[in-house]
């Protein structure tokens, strides 16, 4: 999601993809840029986006009839795999019983109950469509709450399109933030404030200086937009120690990394226990089945806040749709101890062959990992802890091995900047060809350094 250097997309036709190159052509004359999500257009590596006409278990196959190996999984909810059967007849059968009502519904109850049982510090939970939806709703609440006006974040991490997120930090430390955005005007980044993750003596120096304005701090639980890159040891206490200390609110947002890392999300798969636990919590992706289902929640005095039990505004026409709830639902039912033992070692398998492979093509690169979720930095850096350090990459090595990778039928995702996704259903032939495809691709990051 994170901003990356545009190279021109190749004209059309493409021999490799004909089906998807004539579709993209008229999608550019209906459809801004002709895609619905602007990572999805290729901008970053070149070339045809592939369009999907279907989708089974590891699998990707395009409007062309070429099957990949997706190692995208929708940008993280596909945790079980594409169309998997139970998730399939649930979403069948809610659908028979009608799409939409407006009245509250049972299975609503059902997946909050699910979510407040998994993850400890959610008491009470709302449903809503997407994760910025979710997070927009976290931070007016957080607001509301406290009564201040001012949200901290970290450069590099992405919480969705909410017009006070999309800012970059200003110039020093301590001062307000500036519009990522024409569209986003100065007044509704005037109170974020963006500081770099992973720095202590930055984090202390903004609460030392705004600390009775700041209504919360927003986080990545685990950073998985600038590429992976998990909090230093120590890092998460200290969000939270510092925050407390202020009367200010610590919002984790676990949209990608909630029901993907752990069936309690990066905040079980860290085991930091209730002593560190968040005030609020965003979630999103997997909780949804690949449906539209997102939610936000946390302690219960905080929720108490929010309309119709207190004053926070929040609404939606299609909050807790039935046949979403019944894919989530069903979905984090199945998402039993042997689904993240299955994910763990696909990711495994998956990171330490193309670590080899690079370290075997001589191509520099830090692989970073948070659970099961992992990218590579194509860098000769020792390590990538921030936003500043993930930039520095070799996007031309990044760019080869990307394409080679696809002419081999794989499907990674077409950005230097995200993670990779695996799900429970890449089993070993699935795994085979990615691990067939690795060396070449390798070889073509070598040839590809330094090109753009
Ligand atoms: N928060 C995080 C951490 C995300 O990764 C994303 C999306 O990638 C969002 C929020 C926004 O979610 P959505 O795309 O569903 O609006």
């Amino acid at each position: 999601m994170t901003a990356p250097t545009p190279v021109p997309t190749t004209p059309s036709p493409d021999p490799a993809a004909p089906t998807s190159a004539a579709l993209f052509q008229r999608a550019g004359r209906v459809i801004p840029g002709g895609v619905n999500s602007p990572v999805r257009a290729f901008r970053a590596v070149g070339g045809t986006p592939r369009f999907t006409a279907s989708a089974r278990g590891p699998y990707l196959t395009d409007v062309d009839g070429t099957e990949y190996v997706d190692l995208l999984c929708s940008w993280g909810p596909m945790i079980l795999g594409h169309a998997h059967p139970e998730v399939l007849e649930a979403v069948r059968a809610a659908a028979a019983d009608g799409f939409s009502y407006g009245t509250p519904t049972e299975r609503e109850v059902l997946l909050a109950e699910e979510i407040v049982a998994r993850v400890e510090p959610v008491e009470q939970l709302r449903l809503v469509s997407s994760g910025t939806e979710a997070t927009m709703s976290a931070i007016r609440l957080a607001r509301g709450f406290t009564g201040r006006p001012v949200v901290v974040k970290f450069a590099g991490h992405y919480h969705g399109h909410v017009d006070a997120l999309l800012a970059s930090a200003g110039s020093g430390l301590a001062t307000f933030a500036l519009p990522d955005t024409p569209g986003v005007t100065g007044t509704a980044a005037a109170d974020t404030i963006v500081i770099p993750y992973n720095d202590p003596e930055a984090l202390a120096e903004v609460f030392r200086v705004h600390g009775e304005r700041i209504a919360c701090l927003i986080t990545e639980a685990a950073a998985g937009n600038m590429g992976v890159v998990r909090p230093q040891p120590g890092f998460t206490q200290l969000l939270r120690r510092t925050t407390r200390e202020h009367g200010a609110l610590l919002v984790s947002d676990e949209v990608m990394t909630g029901f993907r890392v752990s069936a309690a999300g990066w905040y079980g798969f860290e085991g930091l226990g209730a002593e560190h636990a968040p005030d609020l919590m965003t979630f999103g992706k997997v909780m949804g089945g690949g449906f539209p289902a997102a939610a936000f929640g946390g302690r219960a005095d905080v929720m108490a806040h929010l309309a119709p039990a207190g004053p926070v505004y929040q609404a939606g026409t299609l909050s807790g749709n039935p046949v979403a709830t019944a894919a989530g639902l069903t979905t984090l039912r199945l998402c039993t101890p042997q689904v993240y033992a299955a994910v763990d070692r696909a990711a495994a398998t998956v990171r330490d062959a193309a670590g080899a492979a690079l370290a075997a093509a001589g191509v520099p690169h830090v692989v970073n990992t948070a659970g099961s979720m992992f990218s590579l930095f194509f860098t000769d850096q020792e390590q990538v802890r921030t936003y500043d350090e993930a930039r520095r990459q070799d996007l031309g090595a990044f760019r080869a091995f990307f394409h080679a990778m696809l002419e081999r039928g794989v499907h990674l995702p077409p950005s230097a900047f995200e993670a990779w996704f695996l799900s429970a259903s890449h089993d070993e032939e699935a795994l085979g060809r990615v691990l067939e495809a690795l060396p070449h691709a390798a070889r073509a990051a070598a040839a590809g350094a330094g090109s753009l």
